[in-house]
């Protein structure tokens, strides 16, 4: 799809009157800088607040204090189920069946459950390959796996480097290192989206390289979920976690999602780590002994339902899915689009946007390499009203999130860069 882009702000609001999403700006809460909303570009790491959140809480608030323990059986919103609520949701997102999806703990707990489950390291075939410069939380969870399993994790852990002078991979060399790795693989551990670059991996090429070697698919899609859509079932995908305080704008420290293919919810050389909450619902409190896990995903559930860091993630996914995840997508793509056309307009600083180009290879968000004084580029954008971060080594990421952000913002974002650096 060709824009023809204009850098003027006429043009920029233009676009947010036709688009048909914007109205969903106004439900969200926009932190202030002297008096005006921020731009705000960070919704990767901490999506903003959706207003339906407060009265969400207050819901659950005032069924503890009126109810107590009767919450869990009665009230809007029985807590013994709260999982089961945000299943339909989730499943739409990340392209599931209902029950190949739940949601527990965080997003690192659960790649430890999951990895858990389906890392069943042999003599022959223990190796992980995972991307180069993965999100230092996942690179801890395998290098401590593997240790856990007795494994030295520079044989055990293949990382996939980009080739000479590139900043990102080729899915022709994640597949070429699968197949090179062949029957010593046991599982790829893959991000959908690298925190740091933007890039969008092909989920579906790696799965089926990972598959064509007899090895397990897993993936962190904490950058995915919420910003591009997924057909975690049709592309075989064994399991994957995310978080849901980034583009699922649920709240610091909200309940994690994730997925496992159907194939694998009843295969009993499976094994879970489990607790009560996993347990089939009619022996559950029977309190015998013996696990019986529930038929689908929610049996690697194991505690009782977190249900105040679960009231956020509800609530703002009820707004995420009225926008709905493709509307969404195809928003992004302009958005971000817009943003790279009026990036490469300026001439006053020097960058290099690393992100792939492709829109398919990317979602929301493009990462600007500065070579030098990047710290202090991203302390004046700041100053400026900008939310962005900053991550070592130079890169500031800049993320659009489409359902709170306009193409004004964008031109607004580009306008300060343009006249105060
Ligand atoms: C944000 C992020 C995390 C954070 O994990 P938590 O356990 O939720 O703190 C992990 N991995 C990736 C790839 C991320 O982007």
């Amino acid at each position: 799809m060709q824009h023809p882009f204009q850098a003027t702000l006429a043009y920029a609001t233009e676009l947010d009157q036709k688009d048909t999403l914007n109205k969903f700006r106004n439900e969200f809460h926009f932190p202030q800088h002297q008096g005006k909303e921020v731009i705000y570009f960070c919704g990767n790491s901490l999506g903003l607040q959706p207003k339906n959140v407060a009265k969400a809480f207050e819901t659950e608030l005032n069924t503890w204090k009126e109810i107590a323990v009767g919450g869990y059986f009665n009230g809007p919103n029985p807590w013994l189920y709260f999982q089961e609520y945000l299943k339909p949701a989730l499943s739409r997102l990340v392209g599931a069946k209902e029950k190949e999806v739940s949601a527990m703990n965080a997003l690192t707990v659960n790649l430890h459950l999951l990895m858990l489950s389906f890392y069943k390291p042999t003599a022959n075939r223990f190796k992980i390959i995972m991307e180069a410069g993965a999100f230092p939380s996942d690179q801890y969870a395998v290098e401590t796996l593997v240790r856990h399993f007795g494994l030295n994790p520079d044989e055990a852990i293949i990382e996939i480097h980009p080739l000479d002078g590139a900043k990102t991979l080729t899915t022709q060399q994640i597949t070429d290192t699968i197949k090179a790795t062949g029957n010593e693989l046991a599982m790829v551990l893959f991000g959908g989206i690298n925190y740091y670059t933007g890039q969008f991996f092909d989920i579906a090429s790696i799965t089926k390289a990972t598959h064509d070697v007899g090895a397990i698919a897993g993936f962190d899609l904490a950058h995915v979920t919420g910003n591009i859509p997924l057909e975690l079932h049709d592309w075989n995908v064994d399991f994957a976690a995310w978080c849901s305080y980034k583009y699922l704008n649920a709240g610091p420290g909200a309940t994690g999602g994730y997925f496992i293919h159907e194939t694998h919810l009843d295969n009993p050389s499976i094994n879970r780590l489990a607790g009560w909450w996993g347990n089939d619902e009619s022996s559950r409190f029977k309190m015998e002994k013996g696990f019986i896990p529930k038929k689908d995903a929610s049996s690697w559930n194991i505690s009782t339902a977190q249900v105040f860091n679960m009231t956020a993630l509800k609530a703002s996914l009820e707004v995420i899915d009225k926008a709905g995840i493709k509307a969404l997508r195809e928003k992004s793509i302009a958005l971000t689009n817009y943003l790279a056309f009026l990036l490469q307009q300026l001439s006053n600083i020097n960058f290099e946007i690393i992100t792939p180009s492709e829109p398919a290879q990317r979602g929301a968000q493009l990462s600007l390499y500065f070579k030098e004084r990047g710290k202090e580029i991203h302390a004046k954008m700041i100053e400026s009203g900008i939310i962005v971060d900053y991550r070592e080594p130079g890169v500031i990421r800049v993320a659009p999130a489409p359902l709170y952000c306009g193409f004004a913002d964008v031109y607004r974002f580009y306008e300060i860069l343009k006249s105060n650096f």
